[in-house]
Order: C-alpha cells, then structure tokens, then sequence
C-alpha cells in the first residue's frame, strides 16, 4: 500500500443549507476525520479542484443532479460520480494477542492501528484485506469471518473489518514493513495502546462480543 491511501484528498458534495450551497473538501484520514476543511457559503470549493471532463476534457460545471451538485461537463453532460471509498480492515488475533502497528505516517502517527487500506476496483474485498496485511506484516492471514462494517454520514469512507488469524509457522515470517508502520507487536486486551482511530474502539468492542 503506498503511504497516501490513507490520507488523500477527497471531496464530499454536500447539502443544503438555507438554500445556500455548502460544499466541503478537505484531507480524510481512513476514519473519516476531517483534518483539514475548505468551506465557503454561497460558492462551490474545490480542493483540488475537479477543472476538466474525464471524457471530452471540456470544463466541468456544478449542476444539480437529482438535489445533489455534482460536477457535469458543459460539452457533453457527463456526470461525474463521486463514490464512496471502501476499506477493507483486519484483525489479527494469535494466541490471546491482538497483532498491532505502530503508524509511523499522519493520521495517527505514533498510535496503533490494526491493518488495512483501500479495495481496489475489481478486488474481492476479503483478498484486499489478506493483501493489505502482507503489505503491513509480511503474514499471509486467514480470513475468519466479518466483525462489521462502519460508515458514518457525510463520511465517503466504509471500513469492512474482517478477524483473521495466522498459523504458528507463518508467524515466525513477519516483518514490519516500514512504508507506513514502524513497528508490529502482539498485546494482550489488558494491554492495548492508544489507538489511532476513533473508530478502533468500536471495532475492539465488536470483536469482543463476537469472540465471547
Ligand atoms: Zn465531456
């Protein structure tokens, strides 16, 4: 996974508001936060800016779309659809230890994490998942089963949060890789660090229930 996945620009066209449009943009980290917002009442923000047609390369305008702006060639119409961004999350559990790393990028840099990135176009999901943990750990996993998916509203990310485990052979393999974590440990519930998502929480609280 290269370092940006997790932190890229996208962009959210938004809503309404007293018949004003508000458009926001802004850097997403995986969780959804905000980490930096561009908003102007009254005027369309583009950060970066959406200039050109992917098809015609004639300019893009705002149009509304079935109540939402979007952009829409002035040559041809084509629409340009924002989609959500799906992530496929693991937790690796080994011997009553949740494996863990250490980010050493923003967001989160210095906290831990569980492993995870961005489904590519095309990719079974659960395949992105054992693949993002061998970018991270160099562990070949196996997918155990679902603990959740998470999304929140004006939030174009979904994380689907997989369990998997690691047989005591292909333990002895991992290795941190170092693009985006600087560090990989086991620890136990007792022992959990400071996680670099809000959501980690959440996940940790459905696994648990899952598991008991
Ligand atoms: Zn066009």
């Amino acid at each position: 996974m290269i370092a940006s996945h997790r932190f890229r620009f996208l962009i959210d066209y938004h809503r309404y508001r007293g018949g004003v449009v508000t458009l926001q943009a802004g850097l997403h980290s995986r969780s959804g936060e905000r980490l930096a917002v561009q908003r102007k009442e009254g005027a369309i923000v583009f950060d970066p800016p959406l200039r050109y047609c992917p098809v015609c390369a004639h300019c893009l305008v705002e149009q509304d779309v079935g109540g939402v702006l979007r952009p829409v060639c002035s040559a041809c119409s084509f629409i340009v659809f924002l989609d959500p961004k799906v992530v496929a999350v693991v937790v690796v559990w080994h011997e009553g230890k949740f494996l863990l790393g250490k980010r050493s990028i923003e967001p989160g840099k210095g906290k831990w994490s569980f492993f995870g990135g961005y489904v590519q176009r095309g990719e079974k999901v659960e395949e992105a998942a054992m693949r993002e943990v061998k970018e991270e750990t160099n562990l070949d996993v196996q997918i155990e089963g679902l603990i959740g998916v998470y999304s929140e509203r004006g939030d174009p990310h979904v994380l689907i949060v997989y369990q998997a485990g690691v047989s005591n052979d292909q333990v002895k393999t991992l290795a941190v890789q170092a693009e985006e974590v600087s560090e990989l440990s086991f620890f136990t519930w007792e022992e959990l660090p400071p996680f670099a998502f809000p959501v980690d929480a959440q996940i940790l609280e459905d696994w648990k229930q899952l598991n008991s």
